[in-house]
């Protein structure tokens, strides 16, 4: 069993990468995609660099470093986190598969903005979800709507095809994602509204046509920090995992750090809270296993 999944390759997972490694840990990292790097064209407020450096080339030398340590990277996106049945390890699900790990790191970066989308943000907890595992439950033999296109949007319509009466999924102008499974119906309108007073009744489309629903579950894109911080129960403050300033979660053996805890959204805190993880979870790691520290 690998000791750490760290998910995510920006400056705070990879941080938290070299730190858990040189402190003996088995660590996989898996991302998909750089994160927020990506984009930053050219960076000048990071320690030791005396030209500016481009974002892409800060995230490749960092990934190179901690290869070099003998930490695995792996392309893949990750859709579900939680327990095993007997609540001894984690289990971290991707797309293709699924990997038992003693802890995890989420290094997932800033929470994506959630979709702006009228009556999504009144009806949460009231027919608006963001874990298909964890309510599908409450939605036996119930019409439901996943709104998303992408692999992530598939996986939780997956969970709940067996349980609710009917599953739409969503794309909200997308188009239909590739394997659809038989039995989801899927839609490629535009979403004008979650329609609900009480509870979620419907889902409005860009004609004016309803899809009858008792439940949304929102899936857009890939699963953010703030969604998988949900699956696993770790509390958030707003859309930010709360951590301590050991950067550990409310969930024992789950630590998160960067973008994904909030405050400043900059690669040299991302770092340092990076490092604190994964100092973190070898000493987590190694009093489970009954090494002294
Ligand atoms: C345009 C732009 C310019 C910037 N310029 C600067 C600057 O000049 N100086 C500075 O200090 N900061 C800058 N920043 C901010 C900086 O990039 C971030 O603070 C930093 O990258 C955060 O690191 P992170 O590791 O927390 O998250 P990220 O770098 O965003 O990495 C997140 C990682 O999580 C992965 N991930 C997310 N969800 C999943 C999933 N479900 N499954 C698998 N993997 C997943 C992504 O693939 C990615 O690898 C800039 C940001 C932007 C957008």
């Amino acid at each position: 069993m690998t000791d750490v999944i760290i998910i995510g390759s920006g400056p705070a997972g990879v941080s938290a990468s070299l730190y858990a490694r040189r402190a003996g840990l088995s660590v996989e990292v898996l991302s998909k995609g750089t994160g927020a790097l990506e984009k930053a064209e050219l960076i000048e407020n990071y320690y030791g660099f005396p030209e500016p450096v481009s974002g892409a080339e800060l995230a490749s030398r960092g990934i190179a470093g901690a290869r070099r340590l003998g930490v695995l990277f792996k392309e893949a996106e990750v859709v579900w986190i939680g327990m095993d049945d007997t609540l001894t390890h984690f289990v971290v699900e991707t797309t293709t598969e699924k990997i038992e790990t003693r802890s995890i790191i989420l290094a997932t970066g800033a929470a994506r903005q959630s979709l702006p989308i009228p009556g999504l943000r009144e009806l949460e907890g009231k027919g608006v979800s963001y874990c298909a595992i964890c309510d599908a439950f409450f939605y036996r033999k119930k019409p439901v709507v996943v709104l998303g296109g992408g692999e992530y949007a598939l996986h939780e319509a997956q969970v709940l095809l067996p349980v609710a009466s009917s599953v739409t999924l969503c794309t909200n102008g997308s188009d239909a994602p590739a394997g659809v499974p038989e039995g989801l119906a899927v839609c490629t309108q535009p979403v004008e509204a979650v329609e609900g007073t009480d509870r979620v009744s419907a889902v409005r489309l860009a004609d004016g046509s309803q899809i009858e629903a008792a439940g949304v579950f929102v899936a857009s894109g890939v699963a953010g920090s703030a969604d998988l911080a949900r699956k696993i129960g770790a509390p958030l403050s707003g859309s930010h995992i709360l951590v301590d300033e050991h950067m550990a979660t409310a969930v024992p053996g789950l630590f998160a750090a960067g973008d994904a805890t909030g405050g400043l959204l900059q690669i040299a805190k991302a770092v340092y809270e990076g490092a604190q993880a994964g100092i973190s979870a070898a000493a987590y790691v190694r009093k489970q296993k009954g090494i002294s520290q």
